[in-house]
């Protein structure tokens, strides 16, 4: 097909320019495109929607936009063509669709029923991100009738970037066409035909939010994402007053709310990586993070979620604690934590009631006479 073979052959030739006697990459800039550009961000979307016309399918109902990278930024790493139905994205970074991904050293392509990864980043950072991306593609080609020809899973795109390597991972069945492969049209055709019909049938078994099917991240998972985003992204303004409960997942051991890492993140970093009951309680330096190891702990639990109409989910009911600290949260004798209780209540008390949280202590310390299990 003559339009990935001008891809392949001009893209990374194209990429370098010379600024004085440096060879860089390529920066965007306005009024710059160059014709292997112009192929990845007007033919190809052109010519799919064409071949989208003529499966009978309503064109208009898809978004198709290819992608060099951003204006005044480097060339992309990974140039891609992306079709979206609408009714489930109408943006790569979030949602699933099928998308044309070339590898980083040009080597391939792929046609590939794949997955938005900055949603992911934003609410598990990057390391956890790429393993949740690859459950959830696991998850999906579970559910899927895939045709012998196709790959499921994991690509290998030669990433060196995050958002490649979320491709990489967000795979959930895929086409492969090498360089050397002269690929026709109607085999291109028929691949996209297929794919979009997966692409269906995923929509119609679990729906338009791929992500409402996770597990609960585990206790350990949660506590690193958090760790890792409060000392890695930056910080997410969250508006004023209440917010709405998270959803629940159904995990092994029953129907649990939805946690955010990002949340918990907030809470961290203003706690300024210390045990909140006292900060000269020690901890471990977090290899990830170079930064002290606290844990993040709700201090009205989430199973309380159903008492509430608003959020528990929020910084303010969340408190960063040194491990030993939050074992024995979990795991003390009452006599043991209604002090600390006490203390982070009175501390916090004001900042919950402006998320529209109001709860008295002796409700709080009636909630931890029993079992608190949930972190
Ligand atoms: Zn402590
Ligand atoms: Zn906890």
């Amino acid at each position: 097909m003559l339009e990935l073979d001008k891809v392949f052959e001009e893209y990374l030739p194209n990429s370098e320019e010379m600024v004085g006697d440096v060879k860089t990459r390529r920066r965007l800039s306005p009024g710059q495109a160059l014709a292997v550009d112009t192929t990845i961000t007007d033919d190809l979307p052109r010519l799919i929607e064409i071949i989208i016309s003529s499966f009978g399918r309503d064109v208009k109902s898809y978004r198709v936009y290819g992608s060099v990278g951003q204006l005044n930024w480097t060339l992309a790493y990974i140039p891609w063509v992306a079709v979206l139905r609408r009714n489930i994205t109408t943006s790569t970074e979030r949602g699933y669709y099928v998308v044309l991904l070339f590898s980083q050293d040009m080597q391939e392509c792929f046609l590939s029923l794949n997955q938005g990864f900055t949603q992911f980043r934003e609410t598990f950072g990057d390391k956890i991100g790429q393993k949740k991306i690859s459950q959830v593609a696991r998850l999906a080609a579970e559910v899927l009738q895939i045709p012998p020809s196709f790959i499921v899973g994991r690509l290998d795109l030669s990433a060196t970037r995050p958002l490649g390597k979320g491709y990489e991972n967000g795979a959930i069945v895929s086409r492969r066409y090498s360089v050397h492969d002269d690929v026709s049209e109607d085999q291109f055709r028929a691949d996209l035909s297929q794919l979009l019909e997966l692409y269906d049938q995923l929509a119609t078994k679990l729906g338009t939010n791929l992500s409402d099917h996770l597990d609960q991240l585990s206790s350990d998972d949660y506590q690193e994402a958090a760790n890792e985003i409060a000392t890695t992204e930056t910080e997410k303004s969250l508006p004023s007053g209440s917010l709405l409960p998270p959803s629940k997942v159904v995990g092994k051991e029953g129907a649990k709310y939805k946690r955010n890492p990002e949340m918990a993140a907030i809470a961290i970093r203003a706690a300024k990586y210390q045990c909140e009951v006292d900060p000269s309680h020690g901890t471990f330096t977090s290899r990830k993070t170079k930064q002290p190891f606290v844990e993040a702990h709700h201090l009205i639990p989430m199973q309380q979620q159903d008492e509430y109409e608003v959020s528990l989910d929020v910084p303010e009911n969340i408190v960063a604690l040194c491990p030993g600290c939050h074992r024995r949260f979990h795991h003390a004798r009452f006599g043991e934590l209604k002090a600390s209780l006490g203390q982070l209540f009175s501390a916090r008390e004001g900042a919950l009631k402006s998320r529209d949280i109001v709860l008295e202590l002796a409700g709080l310390l009636k909630i931890y006479k029993s079992d608190v299990d949930e972190d």
